[in-house]
């Protein structure tokens, strides 16, 4: 049987998402007379004619499993729903969500009245199973998955032991957590068939998360820079640089005469323009002072981690591969972000927003700055997210990152720059492959075939097991892991507070974004 999804409409939410998730998927026409039991399972992500409806409820009847939004399902299955603000999800007590990570919402979303699963801060569940014939559906809310085009930033604070919560301006909502309520939801329909989902490691050769230390070098003198680079060289840390060109111009050769580290570019002035031509100037000149130098750069990440459609549109002008802005996207897997009617040529690639001065602006000592990176790791690589930190040199805390390498070394954590990971990713998004469930082995077709390309093979939403892409892949070979209970982090209700000091923090961010 090919283990591939249908989907009826692939939407620009549902390309993106899909991508990530590395699961393969074909368009499917509900209204055609075909036979849809070959198929796992569909998203019905399109408005549904009588007859499309008809089709739907048959395949569901005889087995079929469904993936759908509050608003389809309506029409579907009659389904009672209403409106209500969603300021953050926290899973408990779930047997199909349990492992999802607490995240923020924050919008309207259309609620299936009798839902059951995944709770949010209302005290009222978000998705609804309904079971018809031998079948069965997920119905998640509406307006929930296009919480992942949204590019609208709010202060939000990170779990934490320490004193005060550390916070930064990210993207709104969480679409990381988005993104896990799908991939927990296709492993229980496909787990319901009693089907294997097969997808793409998001990390290459079997790893269970990659490392990467990013710098945005931000004013920095030459001897912080200097300090920096030396420490990384001790550990033999290759760092990505994002290079803050204006403040440096006298001595930029320094970037040039670096070994071992990748260099991107961060900006010439320290601004985010409203206007594509001044966003294009300011790229523009920035890469003038590093080609000068034989920098050719194929990151970029903008100052204050800020996203726009006309920034976006500059970057792409300029032939960047990547970039990486946390108020587009955090602790996610990386995308092409969406500019409206096309997506960008440029991949997004989220790192943690998090650094040892953020951690000490909200008051953490050196031990409480080891134990919150601890945690991070743990959590990411439970959650199998890269561990990708950023930091400056300016006001680095060299004690803790000291102890960060050290740690990254002791676990033999694989290190990748966020081009090569970048690169990577790339490949595993152009592969077009296909796999079949056949006498208890997975066989697998495809166009091409990276040798670092690796497969998770979910049983239900409690074991995976991964292993790398071969032809055929026996099942019985597998040893399976059981998924772990998500990492316990503090309470939303206490996480969601808009406190003083986030108060004063954003007073300071709007004064340094306009002041430079
Ligand atoms: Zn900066």
């Amino acid at each position: 049987m090919k283990l591939t999804l249908g989907i009826t409409s692939c939407t620009p939410e549902w390309q993106l998402l899909l991508s990530q998730i590395g699961v393969p998927s074909s368009t499917v026409d509900l209204s055609a007379a075909s036979d849809l039991s070959h198929l796992p399972s569909i998203i019905v992500s399109s408005k549904l004619t009588a007859s499309e409806k008809l089709n739907a409820l048959e395949y569901l009847s005889s087995g079929g499993t469904i993936l759908t939004e509050a608003d389809t399902a309506q029409i579907l299955f009659s389904i009672k729903t209403r409106f209500q603000h969603v300021r953050y999800i926290e899973p408990q007590f779930d047997d199909i969500f349990q492992t999802v990570r607490s995240g923020f919402f924050d919008g309207k979303l259309k609620l299936p009245k009798d839902a059951t699963h995944l709770m949010s801060d209302s005290g009222q569940s978000l998705i609804q199973t309904v079971r018809h014939g031998d079948g069965v559906a997920l119905i998640l809310p509406g307006g929930f998955i296009s919480g992942v085009l949204d590019s609208s930033v709010r202060r939000r604070s990170f779990s934490t032991a320490g004193p005060i919560f550390p916070s930064e301006r990210v993207s709104r909502r969480s679409k990381g957590v988005i993104r896990t309520v799908v991939e927990k939801s296709l492993q229980f329909l496909f787990g319901e068939r009693q089907l294997p989902l097969v997808t793409l490691s998001p990390f290459p050769d079997g790893a269970s998360t990659v490392f990467n230390f990013r710098i945005d070098t931000d004013f920095s003198s030459e001897d912080d820079v200097k300090r920096l680079y030396d420490l990384c060289r001790q550990h033999s840390i290759t760092a990505t640089w994002f290079v803050e060109t204006a403040s440096a111009a006298r001595w930029i050769k320094l970037y040039a005469q670096m070994e071992d580290q990748e260099m991107g570019l961060h900006c010439f002035k320290h601004r985010v323009f409203a206007s594509f031509s001044k966003n294009q100037k300011n790229v523009w000149r920035g890469l003038d002072l590093l080609t000068g130098e034989r920098i050719h750069p194929e990151g970029f990440a903008a100052p204050f981690g800020l996203w726009s459609q006309s920034l976006s549109k500059a970057v792409e002008h300029h032939g960047f591969t990547y970039s990486s802005e946390f108020a587009l996207d955090y602790d996610n897997l990386p995308f092409y972000p969406f500019l409206g009617e096309r997506f960008s040529t440029v991949l997004q690639v989220p790192v943690h927003p998090i650094s040892t001065s953020s951690l000490r602006n909200a008051h953490h000592s050196l031990e409480d700055i080891k134990a919150y990176f601890d945690f991070v790791i743990a959590a990411h690589t439970q959650y199998r997210l890269p561990l990708f930190f950023y930091d400056h040199p300016s006001n680095a805390n060299l004690d803790a990152l000291n102890w960060l390498f050290e740690r990254i070394g002791d676990r033999s954590i694989q290190q990748m720059t966020l081009a090569d990971y970048s690169r990577w990713w790339i490949e595993r998004s152009a592969t077009k492959w296909t796999p079949f469930l056949e006498d208890g082995k997975i066989r697998t077709e495809r166009s091409r075939h990276p040798a670092s390309l690796n497969v998770q093979i979910h049983r239900g939403v409690h074991e995976w097991a991964v292993t790398e892409m071969k032809d055929e892949i026996d099942l019985s070979d597998l040893s399976f892991r059981h998924e772990a209970a998500a990492a316990t982090e503090s309470p939303m209700s206490v996480r969601s507070a808009y406190t003083w000091k986030m108060m004063v923090n954003d007073m300071l961010h709007n004064y340094w974004k306009f002041r430079l």
